[in-house]
């Protein structure tokens, strides 16, 4: 079989060796002679696998002990409703930065619950898409939270740094895009929320990390499955979760620690996003219209000189096994997604595809 390499913005390509041993005890989990999709989400087998897995992303990611681990549904815009009928206090609002689609939509959603402040930080004026530098903004008392997306997933554009808030607001980043794949200030969030398809694992779940204070206020008009309060009594499960999910998460922050946790990912993805801009830089061939500070290691989009050029070369990778190369809908053009589970050859090969075809066509 050609080596194949997927480069979808999610549902993502996984670890190779997860798949393999998904696969490897599907039929019989831990000897119960069940597959993990067939046994109940209250057997201690199931239970104990939680545990330990939500014992490895505190690992992982170093969260600290004053903050809870929760998984729920409904992805990441479950969560656009979430934060505010769990956060917002009364007679307050919200400020929501706006750096592309995702955090756009959050605001859009929130306005069901409040009339959030919207600050518009991209500035598009001379042709690249860049971020107006967040300490031009200051977050103050009227509002209950502070919402951000650190990695547009859309356009390709990244928030480096943390936005500075006062201490009496709540920080709340949607992190579904970049989880996972760099070390996180935990202690500067309240919230931290992340859909799981792009780099934790299959779609259906959804983790949130969340300050433990938080909990203690309870309010009493949020749907069930929502209400951060319910689903930390029941341990994430409130409701049936989505098990399997679950389990290749599990899979797959094992596979962080084997091959040297976030450090060693982090340097990986560096790499590979380097090897990329760089062919895409070099000779004006390819454009990439995103500020270099603010551009993402994780999404990368990109047009060719010619548009014309652009189905062409979706059919020649395409044959060449890399796969999913097309840009969304909203941008069009090209984009490679490299999250943590795109090995460094899988860039490599695009990268000399690439060569290849601007050869052939500049
Ligand atoms: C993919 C994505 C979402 C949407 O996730 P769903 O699970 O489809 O709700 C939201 N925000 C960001 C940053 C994303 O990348």
């Amino acid at each position: 079989m050609k080596k194949i390499y997927n480069f979808s913005a999610g549902p993502a390509m996984l670890p190779i060796p997860v798949m393999k041993k998904a696969k490897k005890y599907f039929r019989n989990w831990k000897n119960t002679g069940s597959s993990v999709i067939e046994i109940s989400h209250r057997s201690d087998y199931f239970v104990n696998f939680l545990e330990k897995m939500k014992k490895n992303l505190r690992l992982i990611l170093n969260i600290p002990k004053d903050y809870k681990i929760l998984f729920c549904q409904g992805g990441a815009r479950g969560q656009f409703s979430a934060i505010p009928m769990n956060l917002l206090k009364k007679n307050k609002t919200a400020d929501y930065i706006c750096s592309g689609y995702w955090s756009q939509c959050a605001a859009e959603e929130a306005k069901k619950y409040c009339v959030p402040n919207i600050i518009n930080i991209r500035n598009d004026s001379d042709k690249k898409k860049k971020i107006i530098p967040l300490n031009e903004w200051f977050s103050n008392e009227k509002i209950s939270y502070v919402h951000y997306c650190p990695n547009e997933t859309i356009e390709g554009i990244a928030i480096e740094e943390e936005p500075e808030i006062n201490n009496y607001n709540d920080l709340i980043g949607d992190f579904s895009s970049t989880i996972l794949s760099k070390k996180i200030e935990i202690q500067k969030y309240s919230v931290i929320y992340a859909s799981a398809q792009k780099n934790i694992g299959p779609a259906g779940i959804t983790l949130i990390i969340i300050k433990k204070s938080l909990l203690k206020k309870k309010k009493n008009n949020i749907p069930s499955i929502l209400d951060y309060n319910i689903i930390s009594h029941n341990k994430s499960m409130f409701n049936t979760p989505t098990t399997f999910s679950l389990y290749i998460a599990g899979l797959v922050f094992q596979w962080i620690i084997n091959i040297g946790g976030i450090k060693n990912i982090e340097k990986k993805n560096l790499i590979k996003s380097k090897l990329l801009y760089n062919i895409i830089d070099k000779t004006g061939f390819y454009i990439n219209n995103v500020e270099i500070n603010n551009r993402s290691k994780l999404n990368i989009p990109f047009q060719i000189i010619n548009p014309k050029l652009t189905e062409i070369f979706l059919q020649e990778s395409f044959s060449q096994g890399l796969l999913y190369l097309k840009g969304h809908s909203l941008i069009g053009g090209l984009r490679a997604s490299i999250y943590n589970a795109m090995p460094i050859q899988g860039v490599k090969k695009l990268v000399k595809f690439m060569k290849y075809f601007e050869n052939k066509y500049g």
